[in-house]
């Protein structure tokens, strides 16, 4: 029998680590791994071979899952890679893991290299070389969400991402950013729902997430009259007269965020009918929205499933302040879209609403279109041409009478 130089390699390295070991016969893996992220950015054996599925590594990696709040969307395979390694090979996904890594790593190490190739198939990543430095800090952002709703500390953290400390060219510092941040979204993700009054002081340790500033380009664009914040004496009246109007008409979630001296009130995104902008009135409205917190974005979500036909989506942002604003140079990327639905508050701080509305305050609605094609797979946001104005939106979708306009 010959044995071809890298699998013998193979077998003088990994083998006498690994408890479940080749029989001759060995079921080769026939997976493309082209598409790949490698968690210490490493080589891989030219062949591979699946291994018996190991119990207690499968608990730990539907454990992840249900952390990070998102569906096993990939299959999982014990093989001779050296550490974890999500793979993208045509339309499916594969996380390839070592027992001999886990075996011989500490239990921070393995949930978060796990969660790092877990957190690439759940952002959809396609392992491009244009975007592997985003695709990189997305998956390290879900992992140290991960590891925070496991109870990691971010010192332990620290300490474990200097054992590896970068990989496809990210640096550390950010890396560690990236996963500084998906551990506070964690955190406060927790904190507010357990919060069970508006005006919980706790709220106020909390920083309210910053919407980009100026906001992103291509919206239609329309302020309030002057009437609509008519005897309104603070910014929590004009943010619960937005409120009253929104519940009416079914737009029940909603994101804050701050902006200079104000608040942006972001709806949750809605498919409306093409033809005259009026809201679906079917279940395909809010086409269930995941409602979970997860890293999959607008952008990402538009892209999971196919249109039987043409589908027509917005987003409504309610930005009250007494800052003059333009139009940022910046289209509405996908991590903004992300980071509008599932980084906001759920509420106003009082802080924010007890703040004293002076005439030189005023509310713009900003109308966010976004088109999905049939049976395509590439969302476009609407621009420069928007279908309808945003007075047209506010009208149709009724929220203009809900304001009294
Ligand atoms: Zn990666």
């Amino acid at each position: 029998m010959i044995i071809r130089r890298p699998f013998r390699l193979f077998l003088l390295t990994v083998l006498p680590l690994t408890t479940a070991l080749p029989l001759v016969g060995q079921e080769l893996l026939e997976i493309h791994t082209a598409q790949r992220c490698i968690y210490t950015d490493g080589q891989m054996d030219e062949e591979l071979y699946r291994f018996a599925t190991n119990g207690q590594v499968d608990a730990r990696i539907r454990e992840i899952a249900e952390l990070g709040g998102a569906d096993t969307v990939f299959q999982w395979i014990q093989t001779n890679v050296e550490n974890v390694t999500a793979v993208l090979d045509g339309e499916n996904r594969y996380l390839l893991y070592s027992l001999d890594f886990v075996e011989r790593s500490n239990e921070i190490e393995v949930y978060g290299a796990l969660a790092h190739e877990i957190g690439h198939h759940v952002n959809a990543h396609t392992f491009s070389d244009e975007r592997r430095n985003t695709e990189e800090l997305e998956a390290d952002q879900f992992m140290g969400y991960v590891l925070s709703k496991k109870g990691f500390s971010l010192a332990d953290i620290g300490v474990f991402l200097k054992i590896m400390p970068s990989s496809y060219g990210v640096t550390f510092e950010d890396r560690l950013q990236a996963v500084t941040e998906g551990f506070i979204r964690a955190e406060r993700a927790l904190q507010i729902n357990s919060l069970p009054f508006d005006n919980d002081p706790k709220l106020e340790g909390l920083t309210l997430p910053g919407f980009p500033w100026p906001p992103p380009a291509c919206n239609a664009r329309y302020e309030l009259p002057e009437t609509t914040l008519a005897g309104l004496g603070t910014l929590g009246a004009v943010e619960q007269k937005l409120r009253v109007a929104l519940d009416a008409k079914g737009y029940s979630q909603r994101s804050y965020f701050s902006v200079p001296n104000g608040f942006a009130l972001v709806t949750q995104l809605e498919q409306y009918n093409a033809a005259d902008a009026s809201s679906r009135n079917d279940r395909t409205r809010w086409l269930d929205y995941p409602a979970r917190d997860n890293f999959s974005g607008v952008m990402d979500y538009l892209k999971s499933f196919i249109m039987p036909q043409k589908g027509y989506f917005r987003l409504l942002v309610f930005i009250a302040t007494n800052q003059p604003f333009g139009g940022g140079a910046q289209r509405v990327s996908k991590a903004q879209a992300t980071a509008w639905l599932s980084q906001g508050f759920n509420k106003l701080p009082q802080s924010l609403a007890k703040t004293p509305l002076t005439p030189e305050y005023s509310v713009t609605v900003l109308v966010y279109e976004f088109e999905v094609p049939e049976s395509n797979r590439k969302p476009v946001q609407k621009c420069p041409s928007p279908l309808f104005d945003a007075q047209t939106h506010l009208r149709k979708s009724g929220i203009a009478a809900g304001l009294g306009l």
